[in-house]
């Protein structure tokens, strides 16, 4: 069974999770915001073999150098536009806020629309692609959580007004998400609380 636990990154209030599983010492993070806290507080056997990079926005990558200096195997997933973008601080956005932020090494792995990651025999990951915060946005199922990054956001009306961002897209990737969960489902988003699917607007997107 999986550990969820949320790190909300105090400069840009986007949150980073960190997924543990006592049967395991790798743990694996959705989305690298203000990761210093995170690796301080593993245990010196644990160590991050993967993060799963929800869009490469600032807010969503600021610390992911730091990650892969201190964990140098640590595979990083993320769509083909997220992984362009994070080795590029114009296009996360990050030079204009003058903090620029680019990949500098590490291992990247490109991750589709349907894929399934085993993070380990009994828990795996799948992807699905939602577009329309920004084309390169993911979603991450892993057993009842969903994490939806900036696609997502209970009660919060999607951003679409970004480069690459698109209305239409959204709505789409939004009934996607939604006919994917149930009451059990949690929401676990890019910025603020975690709800219960059924607590939140999102099931007034399906078909
Ligand atoms: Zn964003």
């Amino acid at each position: 069974m999986i550990n969820v636990k949320r790190f909300v990154c105090e400069s840009f209030d986007s949150n980073t999770y960190l997924l543990s599983s006592s049967t395991s010492k790798a743990v694996w993070l959705i989305d690298a915001g203000c990761t210093s806290g995170i690796i301080d507080g593993l245990n010196s056997n644990q160590y991050i073999e993967c993060v799963f990079i929800t869009h490469a926005h600032f807010d969503h990558i600021f610390q992911i150098n730091e990650i892969v200096n201190r964990y140098p195997e640590c595979r990083i997933y993320g769509s083909v536009s997220c992984l362009e973008n994070l080795s590029s601080s114009k296009a996360n956005l990050s030079w204009y806020r003058d903090i620029p932020v680019e990949l500098q090494k590490g291992e990247t792995n490109l991750i589709q629309c349907g894929d399934i990651v085993h993070l380990s025999e009994e828990i795996s990951l799948m992807a699905l692609h939602t577009p329309g915060h920004t084309e390169d946005s993911m979603t991450f199922f892993l057993e009842n959580y969903v994490f939806t990054g900036d696609a997502y956001i209970p009660f919060l009306k999607t951003i679409t007004k970004l480069k690459s961002g698109n209305k239409d897209k959204s709505l789409e990737s939004l009934r996607k998400i939604a006919s994917l969960c149930d009451s059990s489902t949690i929401i676990s988003p890019g910025h603020g609380n975690t709800y219960l699917y059924s607590d939140t607007d999102l099931k007034t997107y399906l078909l």
